[in-house]
């Protein structure tokens, strides 16, 4: 072979190696691209995916509220409710004190902390207590702490609110509610843990605003809502109202005076009728 055809091959061969070189360095390019790509369009499904199934989620809440469909939930009548309004404006009937003792029942002894006050309305306990089990199997130490309290508990408290403040009744009421006019005389509602702002910053709390309408029970005095319910912010008082009319008062964002008014809800307290 002549050594001229032998440089010609040599250089051949050179441009052939070349050419691969760049081929696979290119391909090795376009290979990470469209991984990226891949990752990033995953990503982007798995984003989209997710806000779909809020979307779907709200959109069956929307449609459970306004078609009543939701007729059960956590094994109880979504449908049943309360919207009873008891307030400064609104006080309790005399004989309502006397009269609700024959419906109050005592809650179980491992869901509350508290030996002193014990019971609830008969229609409330079942909501009430699968709502503190399913906190507890959650891992949360959810208890009942303050529950009914009769008017003459009511009225040493107040006292006790009013000494405190140098006898400003007023200023008293908007931390304890005069007797007659607190929804706890009612059975219905109940403080949980603590009477506290503490409660605020507690796994209890924050288990309370992310389960506690599925149950049937609002935060009764959220912290913008003072000049509508009279009553200073209250992390810890629970009221119940019903599941579907909770989810319907969450949603409103209003509190309970204010859902009551827009809805021409004129709700009369008779003892007999819950
Ligand atoms: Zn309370």
């Amino acid at each position: 072979m002549s050594k001229r055809r032998e440089m010609a091959i040599k250089r051949r061969r050179r441009f052939i190696l070349t050419v691969v070189l760049v081929f696979a360095v290119i391909a090795g390019i376009i290979m990470s691209v469209v991984s990226c790509g891949s990752k990033g369009k995953n990503k982007e499904f798995n984003v989209s995916a997710k806000a779909e199934s809020t979307a779907s989620f709200n959109e069956s809440k929307t449609e459970s509220l306004t078609e009543s469909t939701l007729k059960t939930l956590n094994g109880l009548d979504a449908e049943y409710g309360n919207l009873m309004l008891v307030n400064g404006s609104n006080p309790l009937p005399d004989n309502y004190d006397s009269e609700i003792r024959s419906s109050l029942v005592e809650i179980d002894k491992d869901l509350r902390n508290n030996d002193y006050v014990t019971k609830i309305h008969k229609t409330v306990y079942p909501y009430i207590t699968a709502m503190v089990k399913a906190a507890q199997n959650d891992g949360v130490e959810l208890k009942v702490w303050s529950p009914f309290r009769s008017y003459a508990d009511q009225e040493a408290l107040f006292k006790k609110q009013v000494a405190r403040t140098g006898g400003d009744e007023k200023l008293a009421a908007t931390v304890v509610a005069r007797p007659g006019t607190s929804e706890h005389n009612t059975g219905i509602c109940a403080d949980f843990n603590m009477a506290d702002d503490a409660f605020e910053n507690t796994p209890m709390y924050t288990w309370m605003c992310e389960n506690a309408e599925n149950y049937g029970f609002i935060l009764r005095y959220p912290k913008s809502k003072q000049d509508k319910t009279g009553v200073i912010y209250e992390s810890w008082h629970w009221r119940f109202v019903g599941i579907n009319n909770a989810k319907a008062i969450n949603k409103s964002g209003l509190c309970l005076e204010e859902y009551l008014e827009q809805n021409n809800i004129e709700q009369e307290i008779d003892i007999n009728n819950f």
